[in-house]
């Protein structure tokens, strides 16, 4: 009998401490989805881009090409500073099933260099731009110590797809699947809004996505 009561007791404890530091939409949370958006950072996207999902509790992974961040090492920080998780989409954005090792690893490498400058931290994460991966650029990301991400949904906002379109890709998605989207299209910046109350009305959450599995988890 004690040891129930103790047990019942540390349950209450444990319930009141999760209720007192836990936002409230977040006690919803199903399971977890990752939202990407490529390519940036810019000075013409990032800033909105950020505004946009912070003003509607969204935390989402930014591809980072190299060449931008270190063009726009502010914008990077500001990713930082708004919750959002920092990747690497390469340096220039080239196909990189078509490079040399050599060359991938400069990309790679180079990028990885230029969002740590930045402020960003040593990504963990990296997307190959278009998706398209083969040996060469897996055995350079092992080097590096990135997991690979590809995506479970494509908007389609890189091929002008409308934003209920957008809104409805991100509504198919499950716990633990990724989606790609970019940050520089209109209607992408357009549909966030309404990917936030798509997600919250089934329950989901935006996470991270873990290094370890690449899959979205409740962030860390
Ligand atoms: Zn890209």
């Amino acid at each position: 009998m004690r040891a129930w009561s103790t047990l019942l007791a540390t349950a209450a404890i444990a319930v009141a401490s999760t209720i007192a530091v836990t936002p409230a939409h977040a006690a919803a949370c199903n399971g977890y989805v990752g939202l990407t958006f490529d390519d940036g950072p810019s000075n013409a996207h990032t800033p909105a881009i950020l505004n946009a999902l912070r003003q509607n509790g969204l935390r989402a992974t930014m591809f980072n090409e190299g060449q931008y961040a270190a063009a726009y090492p502010a914008q990077v920080r500001a990713e930082v500073s708004a919750g959002m998780w920092v990747g690497n989409h390469s340096y220039t954005h080239p196909h990189l099933t078509q490079q040399s090792q050599a060359q991938v690893d400069s990309e790679i490498s180079r990028t990885q260099q230029a969002i740590a400058a930045a402020g960003g931290g040593t990504p963990r994460l990296f997307r190959p731009p278009y998706g398209e991966t083969n040996a060469t650029v897996q055995s350079v990301e092992a080097r590096y110590g990135l997991r690979q991400i590809i995506w479970d949904v494509d908007s389609g906002d890189w091929n002008n797809a409308s934003v209920d379109a957008i809104v409805q890709a991100n509504a198919r998605l499950t716990n633990g699947q990724v989606i790609l989207m970019h940050e520089w299209p209109a209607n992408t910046l357009s549909a966030i809004p309404r990917i936030a109350q798509t997600l919250a009305g089934r329950g989901l959450c935006a996470g991270m996505i873990s290094p370890q599995t690449g899959r979205a988890v409740a962030p860390g």
